[in-house]
């Protein structure tokens, strides 16, 4: 039996999108496979709200983090974590030999526009990578507060991981002055994995030419010199399969639903589960700083989390124990892509018949 997913990532998908994967190949020196690119470039500044060039990646989402910090840091990069991705993009800066520091703020908290002054006001920065929604601790960061902070810095540039928030809650790339905005296809835009995207400013590119060894593959100055000069169409074989759904996901996300009706539906889940949480549990975050995609959720009854989730199962729903160092602390809710407030009161009504609590 499939489990209706409640995970951050990889998410349902819609029957209809996935059948896209299954279309038959093209060349991917065909027109066509330009015109699919290009188009997917103009849907995605429309979800981050853009009017920078598009960058598309076979990769996960972690593929473009190591690009962007790689190609794009040429003294020292900053890197703002909240949590486990954040740390990752700063083991990526390590083990690429990009000099970085990394700043932490306790996990359920945000980065603060304040920690971001404090460094850049040292001069020793170049480069700043700021996870926009943290998928461990369900903390989403106050990107208008800490862009009017970076905006005093224009040599800075500003990398920002929206890895699972974009298409599921507003971005404001351009006025936030973000640099290089990166998701990819598994979370809230709701397909398979394996792809990436990403903006890519005037500031980055100019950036990346004072950079020596930015890689080949994740060279992120290499992609767009190369899709400026071939219509779109990438250095290697893309994957043709994510291609096609992503088009298809990508028009009816903008033309069908809407991008507002989406992020308001993301909301309303969101609503929906922190009530809940509230009610049994406690949320975990600063609820000043809660993601619209997900809920992490305070083990405060000590439940055997693993036990719900075998329960969930044999039901059919799947949700995620914490992430990492807050394993069996926490768990989380997913309330992103397709998911409807209508699934999850479902979802939460099963909960609540497995833990027996009474309404
Ligand atoms: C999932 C996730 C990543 C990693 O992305 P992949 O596509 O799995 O490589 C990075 N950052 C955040 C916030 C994520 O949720």
């Amino acid at each position: 039996m499939h489990k209706k997913l409640f995970i951050p990532g990889p998410v349902d998908v819609a029957p209809d999108v996935l059948e896209k994967m299954a279309m038959p190949m093209i060349g991917h020196r065909s027109k066509e496979a330009s015109r699919i690119q290009r188009q997917i470039s103009d849907y995605m500044r429309i979800v981050f709200n853009t009017k920078e060039e598009i960058l598309l990646s076979t990769t996960s989402g972690s593929g473009l983090m190591e690009g962007a910090v790689r190609s794009c840091t040429a003294k020292r990069a900053a890197i703002f974590a909240v949590g486990a991705f954040g740390k990752r993009w700063y083991e990526m800066a390590v083990a690429n030999n990009v000099p970085a520091d990394m700043i932490e703020s306790e996990w359920g908290q945000p980065t603060t526009p304040e920690m971001v002054d404090e460094a850049l006001a040292t001069g020793k920065y170049d480069l700043i990578t700021v996870t926009q929604n943290e998928t461990s601790t369900g903390v989403m960061n106050p990107m208008d507060e800490i862009a009017a902070v970076v905006r005093k810095y224009p040599d800075v540039v500003f990398c920002i991981d929206t890895v699972s928030s974009a298409a599921g809650t507003e971005l404001k790339v351009d006025e936030w002055g973000v640099d290089i905005c990166i998701t990819s296809t598994q979370k809230a835009i709701g397909l398979p994995p394996g792809m990436s995207m990403c903006s890519f400013s005037k500031k980055a590119i100019e950036r990346a030419k004072t950079v020596p060894h930015r890689g080949l593959y994740l060279d992120l100055l290499g992609l767009y010199e190369y899709i400026q000069k071939k219509d779109y169409q990438y250095p290697s074989t893309p994957s043709l399969s994510h291609m096609f759904a992503l088009e298809y996901q990508l028009d009816k996300i903008i033309n069908q639903e809407g991008l507002q009706n989406r992020f308001d539906r993301h909301i309303e889940g969101a609503e929906i589960v922190r009530a809940w949480a509230r009610k049994h549990f406690e949320i975990f975050p600063n609820e000043n700083y809660m993601s619209n995609t997900l809920t992490n959720i305070k083990n405060t009854r000590n439940i055997d989390i693993a036990a719900l989730n075998k329960a969930l199962g044999e039901r059919g729903f799947q949700i995620s124990n914490g992430y990492g160092k807050l394993k069996d602390k926490t768990f989380r809710i997913a309330h992103m892509a397709e998911r409807t407030p209508e699934e999850l009161k479902e979802l939460l009504a099963n909960i609540d018949e497995i833990l027996g609590f009474e309404d």
